[in-house]
């Protein structure tokens, strides 16, 4: 875990499903305003909680398969039965004008964005244990049975991938981790 990034650069959080990114991310953004997140384009259905255009764009698979072929997505991968993207525009517009720009997204769009940001800093996010990611995933309570299986299943894929990333953060104590991550980030 030697290097760290410099602001105003793209980057990637990644990591299993249940892992904590989005916790870590929603601690990141109220800590340091500075940061913009990318909202994602996704066709799997609202959880409780989502806002549509804020936690994501809800998109049927139609209108979303007509934003790829308009070349409207960074990068955009299919989890777990679903097609989620990170919209073009308001990242080259953020990162234009200067901004850091955070990317929370599964193993084969940060590969995708590896490939158009070799300059990007690519954070892994690993669980203390896989028995610990699926307590989380089970305790967060929002999918079921099905798809918590699917989200495991590929969990153990992501998780032999973490030697490509810049570096990696195991996610066990959360204030720790937080603050790891902001070590990590240069956001002092
Ligand atoms: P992801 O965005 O990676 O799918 P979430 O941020 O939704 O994961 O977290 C999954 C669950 O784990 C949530 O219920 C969250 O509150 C919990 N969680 C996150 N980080 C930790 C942690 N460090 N210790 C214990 N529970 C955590
Ligand atoms: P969830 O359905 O739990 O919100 O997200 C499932 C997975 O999709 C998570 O690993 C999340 O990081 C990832 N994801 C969210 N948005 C994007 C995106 O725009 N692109 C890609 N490739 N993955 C995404």
């Amino acid at each position: 875990m030697g290097s760290t990034s410099t602001p105003g650069r793209l980057t990637v959080i990644s990591g299993p499903s249940g892992v904590g990114k989005g916790t870590l991310v929603a601690s990141l953004l109220q800590r340091h305003p500075g940061l913009w997140l990318s909202v994602s384009a996704t066709t799997r259905a609202p959880r409780p909680g989502d806002i549509d255009g804020v936690t994501y764009r809800f998109l049927d698979r139609e209108r979303f398969e007509a934003q790829v072929q308009a070349g409207g997505f960074l990068e955009w991968a299919e989890f777990a039965g679903y097609l989620y993207g990170t919209p073009r525009g308001p990242v080259e517009d953020h990162l234009a004008q200067g901004r850091s720009v955070l990317l929370e997204i599964e193993l084969e769009g940060a590969r995708q964005v590896r490939r158009s940001f070799p300059d990007g800093f690519q954070v892994f996010i690993k669980p203390p244990s896989f028995e610990e990611l699926e307590r989380r995933i089970r305790g967060r309570g929002t999918e079921r049975e099905e798809a918590i299986q699917r989200r495991l299943g590929r969990a153990h894929q992501e998780l032999e991938a973490e030697a490509e990333f810049d570096a990696v953060l195991v996610n066990g104590d959360l204030d720790q981790a937080i603050s790891n991550l902001e070590e990590l980030l240069n956001l002092g």
